[in-house]
């Protein structure tokens, strides 16, 4: 019986079922077959890429990046191809100084298609490709080795002549994730179906769907020595994205350290605080004000929201160009970016079981706290002349009611505090409401 320590990966076990592959498309005979543009995407962008000698720093003037979709609804696509800081525009373009130029190959945006797409994963298998590369998987890994005694696959891209006497046979996704991570500069896992399974991994799917991390298995390292790198999210913030592939750019170049992921492959900076640390309606979390349905501007816990438990930066990063994303728009968080999403979540949108205790503690706190804040905001509300003179001059003021006897007298007993810790005034005459300046 096999030990855990010699128990082969779900990536290890398909390329036995598979075997070793040699041959490839012959391109010469292919002429412009899947090159509608007479180019390619790494020749057509060369021009215009800004990247020129003097900012080539470092020793690597392109990185390729091979992108793959696997069970997937190309949502990451969408979030990356909107990402600002930086843009995938300029990442192209070797437009960041010591930055090597990003050559994508990407199934539906690049230029070239059917077997001239594949030309350069074809030269990465051969060690032919002449700069690094690194592997970005959209999507779950699926289990294409049940798929394959079945006579079929789940996920695919493109054929290559490996099936029997050379035919042509789909190349399923997990198969080129198998063949292209040994030697790959990183591996990356967008979302979190990529990142934890997600979605197609919920309780009761027929695939066998997996992450990236648990199909390449726990001892994968890079050929520059780094694990599986995890960027999730459903879709992700397509930021999280381009920055973390940045600052490993900088990392390859040689200009930086490997930056800081968490024991999870997640970029520690982005994914180290919860959402609820950083949400526009924590305040209202604080003091016992809830939402009783969509729409309602205060905290959204007691109608499904999870983040105080989760790790996202999407409250305060936004969904895109530092806009949108979910409670800033006023959606509940329902733990996208989390290890066993959806299942650990589900049902949606009723009051997560463990924020009984605390919404009920804050509810309690927030009864003393809140009147006392509204209170002192009424007097500090006001210019302290509309004080001495009893009036508001203003054709506003019909709008505002004197504060009264109650509330005169809590704003006495503050103001009385208050001027105690203020050394240059305690000895001069009250300057407020009531006072006698
Ligand atoms: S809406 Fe969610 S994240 Fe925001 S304060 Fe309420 S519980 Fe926290
Ligand atoms: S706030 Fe929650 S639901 Fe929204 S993106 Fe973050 S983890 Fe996902």
């Amino acid at each position: 019986m096999a030990t855990s320590a010699t128990k082969k990966t779900p990536a290890e076990e398909l390329l036995e079922i598979l075997g070793p592959v040699d041959r490839y498309h012959d391109h010469a005979a292919n002429g412009d077959f899947g090159m509608p543009a007479r180019t390619t995407m790494e020749d057509y962008l060369e021009p215009h890429a800004y990247a020129g000698p003097q900012s080539r720093l470092g020793p690597l003037e392109k990185v390729h990046a091979f992108w793959f979709a696997g069970m997937s609804c190309d949502g990451c696509t969408v979030s990356v191809t909107g990402a600002q800081a930086p843009s995938v525009e300029s990442l192209l373009l070797g437009a960041h100084p010591g930055l090597p130029r990003v050559i994508l190959h990407h199934p539906v945006v690049n230029i070239e298609s059917g077997p001239a797409y594949l030309r350069a994963h074809e030269h990465a298998l051969k060690g032919e490709l002449g700069a690094p590369y690194v592997i970005i998987l959209e999507g779950s890994i699926s289990d294409e080795t049940a798929a394959h005694a079945a006579g079929g696959y789940w996920s695919g891209q493109g054929e290559e002549p490996w099936g029997a006497d050379g035919e042509l046979r789909t190349v399923s996704t997990d198969e080129w994730i198998a063949r292209l991570a040994p030697g790959a500069a990183a591996s990356i896992a967008i979302g979190t179906c990529a990142t934890w399974g997600g979605i197609p991994a919920a309780h009761g799917n027929p695939t066998g769907a997996m992450s990236l991390m648990d199909f390449l298995g726990k001892d994968y390292i890079s050929a520059l020595g780094v694990p599986v790198v995890n960027i999730p999210g459903c879709a992700p913030v397509g930021d999280n994205f381009t920055e973390t592939v940045a600052a490993i750019l900088y990392f390859l170049q040689g200009f930086g350290p490997l930056p800081e992921f968490d024991e999870l492959g997640r970029p520690a900076w982005l994914f180290g605080e919860t959402v609820h640390r950083h949400c526009v309606r924590g305040a209202y979390y604080e003091e016992g004000s809830f939402a009783d349905e969509f729409g309602d501007k205060e905290c959204l816990v007691e109608i499904g929201c999870w983040g105080p438990v989760v790790n996202c930066n999407i409250t305060s990063r936004g969904a895109i160009n530092h806009a949108g994303g979910c409670m800033n728009s006023g959606g509940a968080c329902i733990g996208c970016t989390m290890p066993g999403f959806p299942d650990k979540f589900t049902p949606f949108y009723k009051a997560p079981p463990g924020s009984l205790v605390s919404t009920a503690a804050s509810t309690a706190v927030g009864r003393i706290i809140k009147p006392l804040r509204m209170f002192t905001n009424d007097h500090l509300n006001r210019e302290v002349r509309w004080d001495v003179e009893g009036e508001v001059p203003s054709g506003w003021s019909s709008e505002r009611s004197e504060p009264g006897k109650v509330r005169e007298a809590g704003h006495k007993v503050y103001d009385t505090l208050r001027r105690r810790g203020d050394t240059g005034k305690n000895d001069g005459d009250e300057w407020g409401k009531g006072g006698d300046s």
